[in-house]
């Protein structure tokens, strides 16, 4: 029997479970790695995560190949030509996968029509196995963070001391909303220049025609696991002590605040969530830092993270296709090009996410998400712009996020209650109210601010699904004070804002 391994663009290390079940015998054993333009010609992906995926892939095939690996590295139309090929030069009877993360892949794996057998081993990415997850979530009444998060805490002995969490308290949520006032002295971010690699695949991108989104250059990001770890130790030394207070705040020009700007690295395996939470509570312990700032992104990494990828594979397979609200008004055109609004709050994250692939979580949830629930948007639609606007987008995180908690699609499931907000949140975390055309507290006229009137609409029109969600009642007694007068004319706002926007298009 001779096997051979396809390594996948978001597998990328040497400890994944497919390399490591032939460590022993790597010289031979052959090894494949596949560009496939077949992807980026069917979907618009950020110009800046196809260059990440295709020189991270690069990079590490020479890696493998430094540590005695034979590797195949093909650029394709598809995947199954090339896999064919190998097979038959290798004489290749099983092709071992780790298990992909995205169930379209999967299936896609399944489909190939190849003359070895395929063999999918077990995913060894997250710190939950699918079956672990399953396991707690048929033990619980509901599928609450929380719980989750601190049973992580136990099995994988994280922040615990004597079977009690460090401090006394499982979490420091509260302390963890600091509005932005004040002068902020955020820290840079690391960036690193294009090597040779990145600068060729850079080109390769700019000369071919992908439906692709937002620009390709400057491209700073890592693009090695090497280059990766300097990451996680330029955030721990620099950004993680501060990193809880202002974990919502939003500032103009300030892309990242304190955020760890981790995912595009751990989403393709350069970094694994063991590396983060490790190296994070050793500097804990050995330099003091604040516990709240530590707790804070421990509850990202082996709270969220662990749970939106257990929940992925825990729900039914047409999870993606939930509409809970039956929100169908398209996307608004200037989701794909920022110049096309005058919201200054949209604008100025909008043209970030064009820039760089990224924002924030408060940026994504409590703006570009909380705009399109309020404004009835489609919950597909949304999510295929997440899907292709962002450097560390995969199905299993997009559905999740979009689909569970920023819309609310699967009512409930994931969040306990839908993340709706007016103009008074965003004025309060952010600076971007000051120079806006709108008035942020102002609900219908002519420079009402939409946040305002859709979210009063958005409550009205949902009222009686509403109910029905505990979390929501004081919210919808305040809007018992609104008279029907003025809900009639917030609708009317509501209405003429879509009909000036689909003329527009
Ligand atoms: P930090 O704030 O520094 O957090 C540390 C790490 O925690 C992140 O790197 C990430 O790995 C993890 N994490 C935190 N929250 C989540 C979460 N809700 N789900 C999964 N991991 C989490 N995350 C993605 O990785 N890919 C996506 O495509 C993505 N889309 C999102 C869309 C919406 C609408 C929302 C609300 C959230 C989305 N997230 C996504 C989750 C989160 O916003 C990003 O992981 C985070 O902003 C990445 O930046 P960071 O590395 O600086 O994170
Ligand atoms: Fe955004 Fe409204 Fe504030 Fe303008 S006024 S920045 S549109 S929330």
């Amino acid at each position: 029997m001779s096997i051979g391994i396809w390594v996948l663009g978001d597998q990328l290390w040497t400890e994944q479970a497919a390399l490591k079940s032939c460590e022993p015998k790597r010289s031979n054993t052959p090894v494949i790695l596949i560009e496939s333009l077949y992807y980026a010609k069917q979907r618009h992906y950020h110009r800046q995560k196809l260059v990440l995926i295709w020189s991270a892939m690069r990079h590490f095939a020479k890696e493998l190949r430094d540590r005695g690996w034979s590797v195949t590295y093909e650029i394709a139309d598809d995947f199954e030509v090339p896999l064919k090929a190998w097979v038959k030069t290798n004489n290749i009877t099983e092709l071992r996968v780790m298990a992909p993360n995205d169930r379209p892949f999967a299936q896609m794996i399944e489909s190939l029509s190849l003359s070895c057998k395929i063999t999918l081993v077990h995913n060894n990415h997250f710190l939950w196995s699918k079956e672990d997850f399953q396991e707690w979530a048929k033990s619980q009444k509901s599928l609450l963070l929380e719980n989750f998060y601190r049973e992580g805490r136990r099995r994988f002995d994280v922040l615990i001391e004597g079977n009690k969490p460090v401090g006394g308290q499982w979490n420091f949520d509260k302390q963890n909303r600091k509005p932005p006032k004040g002068k902020l002295n955020t820290p840079d971010a690391l960036w690193f220049e294009p090597d040779r690699t990145t600068q060729a695949v850079i080109d390769w991108v700019k000369s071919q025609d992908f439906p692709a989104y937002g620009e390709v250059e400057p491209f700073r990001w890592a693009v090695t696991r090497q280059q990766a770890l300097q990451v996680l130790d330029f955030f721990i030394q620099y950004r993680l002590p501060n990193f809880g207070p202002y974990q919502d705040a939003m500032l103009t020009g300030e892309e990242t605040m304190w955020h760890s700007m981790l995912s595009p690295y751990l989403n393709i395996g350069l970094l694994q969530p063991e590396d983060a939470i490790a190296k994070v509570q050793k500097a804990y312990y050995e330099k003091k830092l604040d516990l709240t700032s530590v707790e804070g992104f421990i509850r990202q990494v082996l709270g969220w993270r662990e749970y939106m990828h257990g929940v992925y594979h825990y729900v039914d397979n047409d999870y993606g296709k939930r509409n809970w609200f039956n929100h169908t008004q398209p996307l608004p055109q200037f989701y794909w090009d920022a110049e096309k609004t005058d919201m200054n709050c949209l604008r100025q994250i909008l043209m970030q996410v064009q820039r760089i692939g990224y924002a924030h979580h408060i940026q994504r949830l409590m703006v570009l998400n909380n705009f399109a629930l309020i404004a009835g948007i489609s919950p597909f639609e949304l999510e295929e712009w997440f899907h292709a606007a962002f450097i560390d987008a995969y199905d299993w995180v997009m559905q999740t996020n979009v689909i569970g908690m920023g819309q609310f699609a699967d009512g409930g499931i994931l969040a306990s209650k839908p993340y709706a907000a007016s103009a008074n949140y965003i004025n309060k975390m952010s600076d971007y109210c000051g120079s806006c055309v709108y008035k942020q507290q102002e609900r219908t006229g002519e420079q009402a601010c939409p946040f305002n009137f859709f979210y009063w609409d958005f409550l009205a029109r949902h009222r009686d699904q509403l109910k029905s969600q505990g979390r929501m009642s004081l919210t919808l007694r305040h809007l018992e004070r609104l008279s029907p007068e003025e809900l009639k004319k917030i609708r009317q706002e509501a209405i003429e804002w879509h009909a000036k926007i689909s003329a527009k298009v």
